[in-house]
């Protein structure tokens, strides 16, 4: 095993107008667990900065493994808008994009994407004991082997963003999970 890795630190390109809607994206994720989902949120802004869709995370009342809240939200989005209009959008996510949502975004053609808590502030929340599965691959490695920039700013927030999460993730000692390969160093 590896040592854990140092907790991240806020992202200072995040401004002031991301956080506010930042705290809305974690107070949808809240609500998704009201509603009996994983607690995770996301809405997108247009070009004025107009909130125009939200969306939660709804893989339990669905009985769908891939209706992660950004994943909901592109299917709404891309049914909405054109890649053209999107690519003026941001996104904004109450956690960092899973790798299947980091490619639903990237097909959509949305331009920005802002993230509260980072994969690597979930796995911690989420605990070594559970087995509930975390798929450690940032969404900045993921948008880098595209041929097409995605901004991504974040992390932010992150005392507040771990509060829905916080005994949401209930251990399970009796599987314990194959540990995550160390990650590979991002720059910048
Ligand atoms: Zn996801």
């Amino acid at each position: 095993m590896t040592s854990p890795p140092e907790p991240s630190q806020p992202d200072p390109s995040v401004t002031g107008v991301d956080l506010d809607l930042l705290h809305r994206t974690i107070a949808i994720a809240a609500e998704a667990a009201a509603h009996g989902n994983h607690p995770f949120g996301a809405l997108l802004t247009d070009a004025d900065g107009a909130v125009v869709l939200t969306a939660e995370n709804s893989v339990t009342t669905d009985s769908d493994v891939t209706a992660h809240a950004e994943t909901n939200l592109v299917r709404l989005a891309s049914a909405a808008f054109s890649a053209a209009e999107l690519s003026a959008y941001t996104l904004y996510t109450s956690c960092e994009p899973c790798a299947m949502c980091s490619g639903a975004i990237f097909w959509s053609g949305i331009g920005r994407v802002v993230f509260a808590l980072d994969e690597i502030g979930l796995l911690a929340v989420v605990g070594p004991d559970s087995d509930a599965p975390t798929l450690l691959l940032p969404c900045r490695e993921v948008f880098a082997r595209g041929n097409r920039a995605v901004d991504v700013a974040g992390p932010a927030l992150l005392d507040e963003a771990r509060q829905p999460h916080l005994g949401f993730w209930a251990p399970h000692p009796a599987s314990p999970p194959v540990p995550h390969p160390a990650p590979p160093v991002v720059e910048g």
